[in-house]
């Protein structure tokens, strides 16, 4: 069978089906609403008591998402609004306290939905969905317990709520499979960060019959295997035992410095998206934060952009976490697949080719210049840069630079403390941005590549359309010509270079990115040590010939078979 890869990875265990209890709520009517009332306050009670041991039973460090989901759900068990919905049910319409939960709910969940189409303020519905479920559950005393097995196992269902994640065995828990799911649900981002594989969409799956089976799941081929034969199953056996020592292998390198054989430094950055990712970058040996992609603090909120304080807070905890690391912080990437509703960028064509980040941003200068304040102060805190995305003329360095220009000007007039000499840099992922590199770089102080959006503009193939991802691969030649070229307009200028597109982390690729004199590379946190310790077994005077040969090559197909690799 088939699905999407929601988290990377190979497993072999029994199939074991994760089945919600199915909770039919009825509407009665009521007579003593007070009763009703103690009925609820005391579910509340219990769901409190079961959330409170839920998240004592985590690890602090490395649970943080689901510990903050948690606190989530248990803090809407306290929202007013909610809770007055319900209260109101109850006492005036007379009805029983299981039914003006669900309307309750609904309607929060209705509400949510219909703000906007964005996918993570539809997750955040999922999980009051997930938490009303929890409630009900204690109001009808319907147990939610499921019996776990007592050996390891590859959890099969429709969809995981975050919750029942929470719940399973972490240490038995080898694989996912989900028929429904998203990749944006908590439970794949979940699974990812615990490393568990995941397939997602898998058609079919709970009609299959899988109970009592022993499958393998590939979450790198995006298969499920119902029967394997001998020769997979001896495949899974090698493949985990190779994983099993390069894991133990890559711990060296978490204190290596990241230099080739011959010398020549390429540092190992991270990409984040919150403050909770800043320990395990650490622990990994992460050398600073090359792209804070800030969109997800906007995403949280659900009716204005989050104030300034708010921003200089969470900016400034991960300076100061990073403990004098380079934090590089880009300003709002919204647009393209990234909606948010209440900035009211509308409906459009072509969202990509559209009213997206640094254009959303210079055209609304006081959501703009409230994020620029926030970066700026943080400033003081740490090591903190700026970059501007999606550049694609001179006018928009300029336009964003008189802006933080204004804000030094307010901030020295107020005598806030900030660093005057911040770095200010833009992200290359327009082709207009990469032609006029050589002029760009006189306007700033860094370039980072965002080979993400470089590759979709260059070729004009939608990143998101997996009909056209050949386009995209990023070993086209006219993509690493590009690359280079932006790389020599950099060091012509004398300012830094960065990747911080996927593409930084492909481990064929980078002995190009060393022979380019790429600075850093900014990669997803697993793959720190694995791209450090292919930058130490590189030779940089031998990277250099094989870029000169790369550069001549006329199809991907041909850099492909100089480099070996498959993506
Ligand atoms: C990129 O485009 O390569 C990039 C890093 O930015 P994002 O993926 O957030 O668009
Ligand atoms: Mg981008």
């Amino acid at each position: 069978m088939k699905g999407i890869i929601a988290s990377p990875g190979r497993a072999y265990a029994d199939a074991f089906i994760v089945q919600e209890p199915r909770i039919v709520v009825e509407k009665t009517s009521i007579d003593d609403s007070d009763n009703e009332l103690e009925r609820l306050q005391s579910a509340i009670d219990a769901c409190d008591v079961q959330f409170e041991s839920l998240i004592k039973g985590l690890d602090a460090d490395d649970d943080t998402a689901t510990i903050e989901l948690l606190e989530f759900q248990q803090m809407m068990l306290e929202d007013t609004d909610y809770l007055d919905k319900i209260t109101t049910i109850i006492t005036e319409d007379k009805l029983n306290a299981e039914y003006a939960v669900e309307v309750a709910s609904n309607d929060y969940i209705g509400f949510l939905q219909n703000l906007t189409d964005n996918d993570y303020l539809r997750e955040r519905a999922a999980d009051i969905g997930d938490m009303a479920q929890r409630l009900l559950g204690a109001l009808l005393g319907i147990s939610r317990a499921i019996e776990e097995p007592d050996h390891d196992y590859i959890a099969i269902a429709n969809d995981i709520t975050p919750s029942r994640m929470a719940e399973l065995d972490q240490d038995k828990l080898k694989g996912i499979a989900l028929e429904k799911g998203s990749l944006t649900s908590h439970c794949s981002i979940l699974a990812a960060s615990l490393g568990i594989p995941c397939l997602i969409e898998v058609t079919g799956l709970l009609e299959a019959d899988t109970t009592g089976k022993r499958i393998l799941l590939d979450a790198e081929h995006g298969e499920l295997v119902l029967d394997p034969s001998k020769q997979q199953i001896d495949a899974y056996l090698d493949y985990r035992k190779a994983r099993e020592q390069d894991l133990e292998a890559l711990k060296a390198y978490v204190d290596k410095e990241s230099r080739t054989l011959d010398g020549a430094h390429m540092g190992v950055y991270a990409n984040i998206i919150s403050a909770s990712e800043v320990a395990s970058l650490l622990e990994q040996g992460g050398e600073g934060v090359g792209l804070l992609r800030t969109e997800l603090i906007y995403m949280e909120e659900t009716t204005a952009a989050p104030s300034e304080e708010k921003q200089f807070q969470l900016y400034s905890e991960i300076a100061s976490a990073l403990d004098g690391l380079p934090l590089i912080i880009r300003t709002l990437d919204v647009g393209g697949d990234k909606d948010i509703d209440y900035l009211h960028i509308g409906k459009e064509d072509n969202p990509f080719l559209g009213y997206r980040a640094i254009r959303y941003s210079l055209d609304t200068p006081e959501v703009f210049k409230a994020q620029i304040k926030a970066i700026v102060r943080a400033s003081a805190q740490g090591n903190v840069e700026m970059m501007f995305p999606l550049i694609t003329t001179i006018d928009e360095i300029r336009r964003a630079k008189a802006l933080v220009s204004e804000v030094f000007n307010e901030l020295d007039k107020g005598n806030v403390a900030y660093n005057k000499d911040m770095k200010i840099g833009i992200m290359i992922e327009t082709p207009a941005s990469a032609f006029d590199s050589a002029r760009m770089a006189r306007e700033v102080d860094f370039f980072s590549i965002g080979t993400n959006d470089l590759a979709q503009y260059l070729f004009a193939a939608d990143r998101t359309n997996a009909k056209v991802l050949e386009l995209n691969s990023y070993f086209q030649p006219t993509l690493l010509r590009t690359m280079a070229q932006v790389a020599d307009s950099a060091h012509e200028a004398g300012i830094m270079v960065d990747i911080c597109g996927r593409a930084g982390e492909v481990l064929e690729l980078i002995p190009l990115w060393i022979a380019m004199g790429i600075d850093n590379v900014s990669v997803s946190i697993p793959e720190i040590t694995r791209v450090r310790r292919k930058i130490t077994q590189t030779d940089k005077a031998a990277s250099v010939k094989l870029l000169d040969k790369v550069l001549q090559c006329d199809t991907a197909g041909e850099v492909q078979a100089m480099l070996g690799g498959a993506s």
